[in-house]
């Protein structure tokens, strides 16, 4: 445990696996409160546990982030609960049917991955920005993806591609509107990351998962701890001129 995030807040979306949970338990380790959401309960309770286990304090709240009843209630229940928001991790999101071209897609398959990973962070932003208003200061970062910067393989279809993108120029248009207001809102762009989403789409496919390895110079995917350790940074101090920013962590898949 470290004091670094002492007495703050922190709401994480799809904070009940993968890169969210390791946000979780990384913000809880550096002191903060954390707030996690996600659909299942189960899983959500789980990661409560993990950080209670490691000395630290969590509220689940069951959230589907694509839903704006839901997704104001579990701001309101992050206020109720911890009386403040000071960060905001909105990192909640589908694959969607990977390896399908954009003249293949089924509407509401396209619609679902847009409604979760590009409307369900602006309805986010939506409630979050008004708690941090209040307080004068905040930042927020935002889940995007390396292929919100480039497009790519057909590994993500292209609702993916085109959410991802979305989640960037949101964040660039708010970073831009609220800059003088005290809030840094951020985006970080992981490579592939070893999570149950890519477990998923990749488990029964060794050609695919050597094919993805090889777009990193590094030569192998990267952890969930690594995506947290500069979502972190994002929020910290040590990035008080940063907003705006669509940070890579891709084992140098830009390159
Ligand atoms: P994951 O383990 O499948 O986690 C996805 C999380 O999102 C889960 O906690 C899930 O919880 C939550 N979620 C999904 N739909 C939701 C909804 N409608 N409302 C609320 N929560 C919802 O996948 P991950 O790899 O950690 O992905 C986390 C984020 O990183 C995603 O935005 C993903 O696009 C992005 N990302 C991942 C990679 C990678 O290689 N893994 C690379 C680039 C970007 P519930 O199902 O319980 O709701």
């Amino acid at each position: 445990m470290t004091d670094q995030f002492k007495s703050k807040v922190v709401l994480v979306t799809g904070g009940n696996s993968g890169i969210g949970q390791a946000i979780a338990l990384a913000f809880a380790k550096a002191g903060a409160k954390v707030v996690v959401a996600a659909r299942r309960v189960p899983a959500g309770e789980e990661t409560v546990a993990m950080i209670e286990e490691q000395g630290g304090a969590a509220h689940f709240v069951p959230t589907d982030v694509s839903r704006a009843a839901e997704v104001k209630a579990m701001v309101a229940a992050c206020i109720a609960e911890y009386g403040g928001l000071d960060y905001a991790v909105n990192n909640a999101g589908i694959g969607g049917t990977p390896a399908i071209r954009a003249a293949d897609y089924e509407e509401e398959v396209w619609d679902q991955v847009m409604d979760i990973n590009l409307k369900g962070v602006w309805l986010c932003m939506k409630y979050e920005i008004p708690e941090m208003l209040k307080r004068g200061q905040g930042a927020i970062v935002n889940m995007s993806s390396v292929f919100g910067l480039k497009g790519g393989p057909l590994v993500a279809g292209a609702a993916y591609y085109a959410s991802k993108h979305g989640v960037i120029g949101l964040t660039k248009a708010a970073a831009n509107e609220y800059a003088t207001q005290g809030l840094r809102i951020n985006a970080v762009c992981p490579g592939a990351i070893e999570t149950p989403m890519v477990a998923e789409e990749l488990s029964q496919n060794e050609k695919l998962t050597a094919q993805m390895t090889a777009l990193h110079p590094m030569r192998r995917f990267g952890r969930p701890q690594e995506v947290a350790a500069v979502t972190l940074w994002l929020c910290s101090e040590g990035a008080s001129f940063v907003t705006g920013h669509a940070h890579a962590v891709d084992g140098g898949m830009l390159i």
